[in-house]
């Protein structure tokens, strides 16, 4: 997902020595299958009909680690994406179960790229939901990977590669619970509709064609997921299921203020450093207006039954524990709620002379704006404006924000996620955590198809935080076969 990644990227791994796996030794082989037995080993629901047959869920398990392995062998860094390829591959696979595959927008996404499409057909009496992802993976750098990020290779329990959690990996939990259904004779009501789509992590120049050149192929679709969501496991607990309804909105500014180029040996009035600097400064020391959105007000309510005291009574009721400094202190003191509570502001790329004994003729700074949802665009622009207070520096927007992405959660799609997490833990808490980077989501939003942010997998935080984007990103064998039952269960449980 676009904007974890310079983040991320700066928390990096010490050097390792870099080790090439190859197919992984029968041993590990072994305990892979057993770790899916494990995963597998919760009870089977009951089928309505007798026509169903319910699957071979340690079979399933495995040929979706195997499908998830060959997946990530296929190099589709972006740039330059390569998705055509993986693209490809899923259409193998799909034509071999009988599906109608389309490979679309080659011409207009250019050389090696194209998004790919296919639907499962219900019965027609509901509308449709959509499983997307993305086929591009971000770069990796070897050096700092214990493994080759394109091996698919399968070490102590987890499958590595860069896309196992951004998100090839979800592609083929995708994939295999929609074969399931189809394969098993579940009865749909709506179809299941799988896109692959390229180029998210750079421009989403993917989703934008796709919904541009066919919203035909969209028309009948209600409920729409992809990334954006998560199931963090922190300390060994699952802490909840998090449903992503929305996400800050990125909005990118270059700031410019021109001089008159002299040497440095003479300091000069006319330096455009100090006088961007100044500006930046202020910026800086700006502290943006709490703001609570419904999704977020709904995210610190569900979790405030994991704390005790006043923190408990703060989270149940966030709105008004803003106006209080000992709560407010606290709650911004996360990195997560902060950034969830308000639009925010990073001084980023900054730019003067590139001599030391040199004036520049100008000086200009990047800076990564984050808006919440709700927020009004040439508003938030005018008050740093007035923050700046210098007409010498000269904004310009680089990058507009997408559509406003909030969604509501009293729908049959959301239930039937509350409904298959309380099926595995009866105290499961279904929540709908705001995600502060950016997804496709927004632009199938702009159909007006309603777009979650779901994770098949339950990530420990540090698995997430560190491989995201980093290195050694993986997913644990026993995590696969969790994702795609569950991701059957919510599909089954939405007819
Ligand atoms: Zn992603």
């Amino acid at each position: 997902m676009l904007g974890w990644h310079r983040a991320v990227l700066g928390d990096r791994l010490a050097l390792r020595d870099v080790r090439l796996l190859g197919n992984p030794p029968s041993g590990s082989m072994m305990r892979y299958k057993l770790l899916l037995v494990a995963a597998l080993a919760t009870a089977t629901p009951l089928y309505p009909q007798s026509s169903t047959r319910p699957p071979d869920w340690v079979a399933l398990g495995n040929e979706t680690v195997r499908t998830m392995s060959d997946y990530l062998k296929i190099n589709t860094t972006n740039p330059p994406g390569n998705e055509l390829e993986g693209a490809l591959f899923l259409k193998r696979i799909l034509e071999r179960e009988g599906f109608e595959v389309q490979i679309l927008d080659t011409a207009e996404l250019g050389k090696g790229r194209g998004n790919l499409y296919a639907r499962l057909k219900g019965n027609g009496s509901k509308r449709a939901i959509a499983l997307v992802h993305h086929i591009d993976v971000v770069p990796s750098d070897t050096r700092y990977w214990t493994v080759d990020p394109f091996s698919g290779v399968i070490k102590d329990g987890y499958l590595y590669g860069r896309g196992a959690l951004d998100m090839k990996g979800d592609g083929i939990v995708h994939l295999m619970a929609m074969l399931a259904l189809k394969r098993s004779g579940v009865p749909l009501t709506r179809d299941i509709v799988f896109i692959a789509n390229t180029d998210e992590e750079l421009a989403s120049t993917g989703a934008l064609v796709f919904v541009d050149r066919h919203p035909d192929l969209l028309k009948d679709v209600e409920f729409l997921f992809t990334e954006g969501g998560g199931n963090p496991i922190r300390d060994g607990k699952l802490e909840y299921y998090g449903v992503g309804v929305a996400e800050k909105r990125t909005f990118w500014q270059h700031l410019t203020v021109k001089g008159t180029p002299s040497h440095g040996s003479r300091p000069t009035k006319q330096n455009p450093v100090p006088r961007l600097v100044r500006a930046l400064n202020r910026i800086a020391n700006y502290e943006t207006p709490l703001h609570v959105t419904p999704g977020v007000q709904k995210y610190f309510q569900d979790i405030s039954r994991n704390f005790t005291g006043e923190r408990r009574a703060w989270l149940a009721d966030v709105r008004a524990a803003i106006a209080n400094p000992g709560a407010r202190a606290w709650l911004t003191s996360d990195l997560y709620w902060n950034a969830i509570l308000r639009n925010t502001i990073s001084l980023t790329v900054l730019n003067g002379s590139n001599k030391t004994n040199v004036i520049p003729a100008e000086a200009t700074a990047e800076i990564d704006i984050r808006l919440l949802p709700d927020q009004d665009v040439a508003r938030v622009l005018a008050d740093l404006e007035r923050i700046v207070d210098d007409t010498a520096v000269k904004w310009r927007t680089i990058l507009q924000p997408k559509v406003p992405l909030e969604n509501p959660t009293d729908t049959d799609l959301f239930r039937a996620i509350e409904r298959a997490a309380r099926e595995r833990d009866p105290n499961a808490l279904v929540t709908t955590p705001m995600l502060t980077g950016a997804t496709d989501r927004p632009t199938y939003r702009k159909l007006g198809i309603i777009t979650y942010g779901i994770s098949p997998f339950k990530v420990p935080v540090e698995d997430g935080q560190k491989g995201v984007h980093g290195n050694d990103e993986r997913i644990s064998i026993e995590n696969i076969g969790f994702g795609v039952k569950f991701l059957y269960d919510v599909l089954r449980y939405a007819q």
